[in-house]
């Protein structure tokens, strides 16, 4: 989507704040001994009681056989992203959690995600995590008019090979506003100057997924959880923002 009214671009921050506040919300019930259900149940009520839609609920990706059954994805160690929240799931001390979550209101999507550690985590544990981020916040700074697509996976790549994480292929950033995914398609590697130009007013969710060890992933049984394929942790960060000539403009926050 690329915003063209005012009436549209306060739709859309709206929407953004919503979102943060229940991911706040849900970040402040994690704990060891928390279900990964629980912490869906909750992103689900409260983005209900709202008037706005959990945009990930019932929703098909292409590729996908069968609707994903949660408005949340939590993604725990060496899960990547996608994974699917169970009552059977338990957070324990030492664990890091991806949550991932997104909203629709009066029309609009927006997308976000944040890795948390639940209680003490290593020290490895903690610096992917703050890696993650900032990778993310590289990208959003790239993220000007008249730059490119490659710009901003550029920008991600630097911040991740520099702490010498592994950057996960498969999976990238993608426009939202008007769905859950829109074109174009962001890598979280690449080359300044190449791929789609970037244009004042274009939306998107750009969403860096760093691993400890290879960046190898593998889908699992359930045709949604993405993990990593030697086991290692990964964490993921997600804004959506908005392009302007100074970068990126937060709109979940
Ligand atoms: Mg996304």
């Amino acid at each position: 989507m690329i915003i063209k009214t005012e009436k549209e671009k306060k739709i859309l921050y709206e929407a953004g704040r919503r979102l943060a506040l229940v991911l706040d919300e849900v970040e402040a019930l994690v704990r060891p001994g928390a279900t990964s259900a629980e912490l869906n149940s909750h992103a689900e009520r409260r983005i209900k009681e709202m008037g706005d839609v959990p945009s990930f609920l019932h929703y098909t990706p292409a590729g996908s056989r069968r609707p994903y059954p949660a408005g949340l994805c939590v993604s725990i160690n060496d899960e990547v992203v996608h994974g699917i929240p169970s009552e059977e799931r338990l957070l324990k001390e030492g664990d890091i959690v991806g949550l991932d979550i997104g909203l629709r209101h009066e029309g609009l999507f927006v997308d976000m995600a944040r890795t948390l550690p639940v209680g003490n985590v290593s020290k490895e544990a903690r610096d992917l995590i703050f890696i993650t981020k900032e990778s993310l916040e590289a990208g959003i700074l790239a993220a000007k008019s008249g730059g490119y697509v490659g710009d901003i996976g550029a920008a991600i790549e630097v911040v991740a090979k520099r702490g010498k994480l592994g950057i996960v292929r498969e999976l990238g950033g993608h426009g939202v506003g008007e769905a859950v995914h829109e074109e174009p398609y962001i890598a979280n590697f690449g080359k300044t100057g190449t791929g789609e130009k970037l244009i004042d007013g274009m939306v998107l969710a750009l969403e860096p997924m760093l691993t400890l060890g290879s960046p190898a992933v593998v889908l699992g049984k359930d045709g949604y959880t993405f993990r990593t394929r030697d086991g290692s942790l990964s964490a993921h960060f997600e804004h959506t923002i908005i392009v302007t000539p100074d970068g990126g403009e937060i709109v979940t926050c």
